[in-house]
């Protein structure tokens, strides 16, 4: 499929693109940031505050991405600079414990029941991987399942069939990843139980868990069926298998517990990231303590980190977590409905067939008629509506995520105004979307 060629201006970008390419690979340092799904110039953002960014070339957008999750208090908010200013002010890394990782710590165990206890790390990545070295080291075993669609993080382990960057750009397994790491991954379509029935009734004692996301977002948004959750658990459990749920883009997202606070299923271990950062590195996997303790130094599992918790990323984590309270929660819960409203309202006007799927708060749009429950029916979408469409957002100042792949998200930021932006922009994008060809 020939990439589209989108000629708006965007010179600063543009020349700082041509340097980042000469010295980066693809010139991003994270795949989804390349516009190469969408064509075009990725935009360079220079500030953030509130709903907004800003670019290199001085345009403000309306931020419907919030840094793929994290920024759920909007950009800059006063409360989380000012305590990374005075963390700041202390000193950037000790290399020793610090109060504010008991804190982050307490604060992530007081919410999320399952967890009690929890180890923090700099990535989400660093969290499912660590998460399944202890789930193969409490069992045992060496075999992990994941599902078509859902994305962990870039681990060898768990990049087969993953969702995010892998479905955006349509790659096929990864190279670097050896047969050996691929032989211990189990893939399996989404929502589909008797398929996790059958792998581990043809190998009962291999396998050591069932990694899923907690609600998927890394396929655009497929929420579990009802029950789905709750029933990988229980065949986990028969099995001797632990239940990872990764909440690592849910959680402390789509309620004050995240997806847990939703379906109430216990997991044996939960990974963390994103939102928990309040912007910074700061990530973290946690649930049972007899699982927990068989981490070093209490136990044989090795992981470490010279900077797990940090100690400028626990203060601003701490203060973003410490603001969201129920308000905030119901803040976001309704910027996410009001714009969702709006979205069905300027597609369906346009006469452009679609999907809106939403889990709390997230959301995003599949460009097809039917009900999407898995990563096939994700693919099978009328994904090249998607260019045109982000196209006009983008040159009538809202940016969205470059990729029909992936949730949209707004924060306690997006106010009225805000979203007035976004309403004013969607008709002339939904025409495009109508209007675009193969
Ligand atoms: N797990 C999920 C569900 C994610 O959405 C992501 C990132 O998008 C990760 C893990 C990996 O997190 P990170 O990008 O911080 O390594």
């Amino acid at each position: 499929m020939a990439l589209v060629t989108y000629s708006y201006e965007a010179p600063v970008s543009q020349s700082l693109f041509e340097r980042a390419a000469a010295v980066t690979p693809g010139g991003v340092n994270s795949p989804v940031r390349a516009f190469q799904a969408v064509g075009g110039t990725p935009r360079f953002m220079t500030s953030g505050a509130g709903p907004y960014l800003m670019d290199a070339d001085g345009r403000e957008y309306v931020d419907l991405v919030c840094s793929w999750g994290p920024m759920i208090l909007g950009h800059s908010h006063p409360e989380v600079i000012a305590a990374v200013q005075d963390a700041v002010s202390r000193g950037t890394s000790f290399g020793t414990p610090g109060e504010d990782e008991v804190a982050l710590a307490e604060e992530i165990v007081a919410r999320i029941g399952p967890v009690e206890q929890v180890r923090l790390v700099s990535s989400g990545t660093e969290a499912t991987m660590s998460a399944i070295r202890l789930a193969r080291g409490f069992t045992s075993r060496p075999k992990v399942v994941k599902f078509a669609g859902c994305y962990h993080g870039h681990v060898d382990a768990l990049l087969a069939s993953a969702g995010s960057g892998v479905a955006t750009f349509g790659l096929p397994d990864t190279p670097g990843v050896t047969g050996a790491q691929a032989a211990e991954t189990i893939v399996l379509p989404y929502n589909d139980l008797d398929a996790v029935r059958a792998a581990f009734a043809a190998q009962p004692d291999e396998i050591a868990c069932v990694i899923t996301e907690a609600s998927p977002g890394n396929m655009g948004i497929v929420p579990p069926e009802p029950g789905f959750n709750g029933q990988l658990r229980e065949i986990c459990h028969e099995y001797g298998a632990l239940f990872v749920s990764d909440e690592v883009m849910t959680g402390f997202r789509v309620s004050r517990t995240g997806w847990y606070g939703i379906d109430a299923v216990v997991p044996d271990l939960m990974t963390f990231g994103k939102v928990m950062g309040g912007g910074f590195p700061a990530a973290a996997f946690g649930g049972r303590r007899d699982v927990m303790e068989q981490l070093a130094p209490a136990g044989p599992v090795y992981q470490a980190g010279t900077l797990s918790g940090n100690p400028v990323a626990t203060a601003a984590g701490l203060a973003q977590l410490r603001l969201l309270d129920d308000a905030a929660y119901e803040a976001v819960d309704a910027a996410s409905e009001q714009l969702r409203t709006e979205v069905t309202e300027a597609l369906t006007k346009a006469g452009v067939a679609h999907r809106l799927q939403a889990a709390g708060n997230m959301f995003s749009v599949f460009f097809t008629d039917e009900p999407v429950t898995d990563y096939a029916g994700a693919k099978a979408q009328d994904a090249f509506r998607f260019r045109p469409f982000f196209h006009s957002m983008l040159e009538q100042g809202v940016y969205l995520p470059p990729s029909a792949f992936e949730s949209w998200f707004v924060s306690t930021a997006h106010d009225d105004g805000a979203l007035e932006r976004v309403a004013d922009a969607l008709p002339a994008a939904a025409r495009a979307a109508a209007e675009a060809t193969l």
